[in-house]
């Protein structure tokens, strides 16, 4: 393909409209495919530092990093799931925890992100241990219709998790995935996977009438061994009911320019999943997490109109910032910022909300 400096770039997320199905054949790829395989960030970004991993592993062995919470020191609240589905003109968000939430939209059940075990790891012996238990037990969990995949980190694809849902669930849940998943499904039993590039879409069958998925546009990486940097996309899920409510998925990014896109070509949210937590050492963090003031930034970046639901913070220690901090940080900034007190929600594990429609402005 052409190579497309970073303003190319731009002007070619600004061009691009609509669901756009796979580049054809005469047309450069699109941006973000990188042209010797895999994936990259379209926008330009500071370089990261080479190494960087390595310096971020020796600095921190070197400092005391502020302990882990106690599980008493993270609130808990008990799920108020609609069984077996909630009302198709209602929104229900349940959190279970991290970036895992159960979204009762459209008269279905979506869950994003599903991670029930222990460890946010590869490993049962090591690696991340959760703080807390999942605020929703397995079966307190209503029937799953689809599942929401942002990318593969281990705190986000969860094998033994994909596993326990194809033995409760099977074919009827639907699965959707950024590009490149398709063949890690079908190796674990999951053959309902619907893949979807940037900005493409699917429709899910509802009660009410189909819901719009779509793959929308984050900053951030993929690997899940030393040799599969990048060869998986990453994306965030924008979920539209037909004459409803709206829900904005995002698993993990970093802040990024082009956010105000997805607000240009796909409207406002009422609910807008956006991660608070995994932001120190900002130097080496900072291109793939966004730190609190960043999110309540990307929260008006995305027209400041529904509720800003903050995730990713307080179920595993994954980078170097006290646990507990995320959430105040959060409220300080949303403070900072002007904006209304009651449209910031950052769970408890386990607590369930029904979002109100949402008011612009
Ligand atoms: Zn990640
Ligand atoms: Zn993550």
């Amino acid at each position: 393909m052409t190579r497309l400096g970073p303003r190319g770039m731009l002007e070619w997320f600004r061009a691009r409209g609509g669901s756009a199905p796979p580049a054809a054949p005469h047309t450069a790829a699109p941006p973000h495919h990188d042209p010797n395989g895999g994936f990259r960030n379209p926008w330009p970004a500071p370089p990261r530092e080479t190494g960087g991993f390595w310096r971020w592993q020796r600095e921190r062995r070197r400092k005391q990093l502020p302990p882990n919470p106690s599980p008493d020191a993270l609130p808990r609240s008990e799920p108020r799931i609609v069984h077996p589905r909630a009302a198709a003109d209602a929104l229900h968000i349940t959190c279970v925890g991290h970036a895992t939430f159960l979204i009762q939209i459209g008269g279905l059940n979506l869950l994003t992100d599903p991670q029930w075990s222990r460890r946010a790891s590869p490993l049962q012996f090591a690696g991340p241990l959760r703080f807390t238990p999942p605020g929703v037990a397995w079966d307190q969990l209503p029937p799953v219709d689809a599942v929401l995949i942002s990318h593969n980190h281990y705190d986000h694809l969860d094998a033994g998790t994909v596993r326990r849902l194809r033995r409760t669930g099977g074919e009827a849940v639907r699965w959707f995935t950024p590009l490149g998943y398709r063949s890690w499904f079908r190796r674990r039993g999951v053959h309902n996977v619907t893949e979807l590039d940037w900005w493409q879409e699917a429709t899910l069958d509802a009660p009410e009438g189909p819901l719009r998925v779509v793959a929308v546009p984050c900053q951030h990486w993929t690997s899940r061994t030393p040799w599969d940097r990048r060869r998986q996309l990453w994306a965030a899920w924008a979920v539209i009911t037909p004459a409803g409510p709206s829900a904005l998925f995002v698993g993990d990014t970093g802040y990024f320019p082009a956010l105000h896109e997805i607000r240009e070509r796909l409207g406002t949210f009422d609910a807008l999943l956006l991660p608070i937590g995994a932001y120190e050492p900002r130097w080496f963090m900072r291109p793939a997490h966004m730190n609190p003031e960043e999110a309540v930034r990307a929260y008006q970046d995305l027209g400041c109109a529904g509720t800003m639901i903050g995730t990713h913070w307080g179920t595993w220690r994954l980078t170097d910032e006290d646990p507990l901090e995320p959430p105040d940080r959060t409220r300080a900034a949303w403070v900072a910022a002007g904006l209304h007190p009651q449209r910031l929600w950052i769970p408890a594990h386990g607590e369930t909300r029904m979002i109100a429609r949402r008011e612009e402005g």
